[in-house]
């Protein structure tokens, strides 16, 4: 199996460090609001993933966070505290904001039909574990305190920007023009472990701690919980690309002085979906969410087959005629799907199914083998249902899943009666539109010898 390794540049072949077994982690989402449809993106390359892995036979530990503690737009004490704005905003408490949106978020991963991972893990609940990290690393020489916080001091890693590979002097403090440069750091790109002051004095969450009442930093949780969970070293980190720069370096940074062994063999990064303004943000206001799809007569599974067709490392523009065009292949595929037999063991073209995968996850050619079986001719119907049934374990696209009946047994006798009368007119025009009409309610109709039968797509 190869994957693109952030940190080597390259596509690499997967070796993990036990034989069978994947241990992987995959940053969370920032429950102050709804998941915008670009997060979700990385939530289904992710998916993909791990399924592939399991698809090689291996055994994957899957932990993934929750950022439930005020995290700040940027890092150290730039921007805003987004838990804080939505409980304003809301007028609940930061708690309730972040069980609410917590729970939302695992109904989008099951609306896509994604995998939970196998250990979720809240920031709030690690914070004795969170302090004894940083009192390591107060006395291995990386703090300094300053302000009323701690600080990591970068410094002291002289190989600080190993996985950007963008030099120190090119980093920008901020991405963005508001930033306010915080005085207590020595050095621009050193980051707080732990705050008793910041900006933003009404931090509902703080806790007592030997450096004065406060909260952690946001990088903390990452590399607390996975060594936690994971132990001292793992195979795969991922995350979106935004997270290279800062999150992940500095994961790396506090997590690789704490252990002194290297730390994560493969880093994995999903490229944006882009909507027409550029990066789609949460805290831009305005954003796309499933919900908002299927408002629009979407589902998620439209979206996600508009997602499959491309490499998980390319951006992605989004618009809703790209979307249209996803939905319109999607039923149509699904109507094939659905047309054939019952399923018989088969392993056609699950070579060649494998191999895309395998090849850094091309979703989009393994969506092309999944045309490629219907195409067969040397296939029975069975069959096909028996390979794409396999696919499916892996794309999870509910290609099988049967349209729900909506309307009455009576109706559809009726409906056929009077295509019936259509056709013996040689009205084939009308004939044609009572098929299409019985389609679109999830009826497919079969004309033989003894008549017209019908069955639900
Ligand atoms: P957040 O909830 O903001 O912490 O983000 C959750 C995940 O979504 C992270 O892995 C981000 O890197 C990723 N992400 C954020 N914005 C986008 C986007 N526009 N497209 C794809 N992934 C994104
Ligand atoms: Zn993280």
């Amino acid at each position: 199996m190869k994957l693109y390794n952030t940190i080597s540049g390259a596509v690499e072949e997967f070796v993990p460090i036990n034989p069978g077994q994947v241990l992987m982690y995959t940053c969370g989402p920032t429950v102050y609001n709804y998941a915008h449809i670009g997060n979700l993106r990385t939530y289904v390359s992710e998916d993909i993933l791990v399924r592939t892995f399991e698809l090689n036979g291996y055994d994957v530990t899957r932990v993934m966070n929750v950022t439930d503690v005020g995290h700040l737009t940027d890092d150290g004490d730039d921007g805003e505290d987004k838990m804080l704005t939505g409980a304003r905003r809301e007028n609940k408490t930061v708690w309730e904001i972040a069980k609410h949106y917590e729970e939302a978020f695992f109904e989008d991963m099951k609306k896509l039909r994604l995998k939970d991972p196998s250990i979720v893990e809240r920031a709030t609940d690690h914070i004795a574990n969170y302090i004894e990290f940083i009192k390591v690393l107060e006395k291995k020489g990386y703090t300094y305190r300053a302000g009323g916080n701690v600080y990591f001091d970068v410094s002291k890693v002289p190989d600080y920007t190993k996985l950007s590979k963008v030099p120190l002097d090119q980093l920008q403090t901020g991405a963005r023009a508001e930033v306010v440069v915080d005085d207590n750091k020595k050095n621009p790109y050193d980051f707080v472990l732990w705050f008793t002051k910041s900006r933003f004095d009404q931090q509902e969450m703080r806790w007592p701690s030997p450096f004065g009442e406060g909260y952690p930093g946001w990088h903390l949780e990452c590399s607390v919980i996975a060594l936690e969970t994971l132990g001292e070293q793992m195979d795969i980190h991922c995350g979106g690309v935004d997270h290279i720069m800062t999150h992940h370096t500095n994961e790396i940074a506090q997590t690789e002085s704490y252990t002194g062994k290297p730390w994560v063999r493969y880093w994995w990064h999903a490229e944006f979906l882009l909507d027409a303004e550029g990066k789609m943000s949460k805290s831009r206001g305005e954003f796309l969410t499933l919900a908002l799809l299927e408002a629009k007569g979407f589902s998620p599974m439209h979206y996600k087959y508009y997602l499959l067709g491309s490499h998980y490392r390319k951006q992605l523009p989004f618009t809703f005629s790209y979307l249209e065009g996803a939905k319109d292949a999607y039923e149509k595929l699904r109507d094939r799907v659905l047309a054939l037999d019952e399923p018989e063991t088969c392993n056609a073209h699950m070579d060649d199914f494998v191999a895309a995968l395998n090849d850094d996850l091309n979703t989009a050619s393994a969506l092309t083998v999944v045309y490629d079986v219907l195409k067969d001719d040397t296939l029975t119907s069975g069959q096909k249902a028996g390979a794409l049934m396999q696919m499916e374990e892996v794309l999870q696209l509910g290609l099988f899943e049967k349209r729900e009946l909506q309307v009455e047994e009576e109706w559809v006798l009726e409906k056929i009666a009077e295509r019936s009368a259509a056709k013996e007119k040689k009205d084939w025009e009308t004939a044609d539109a009572i098929r299409e009409e019985l389609r679109e309610k999830g009826i497919a109709i079969m004309d033989g010898k003894d008549g017209t039968t019908w069955k639900p797509l």
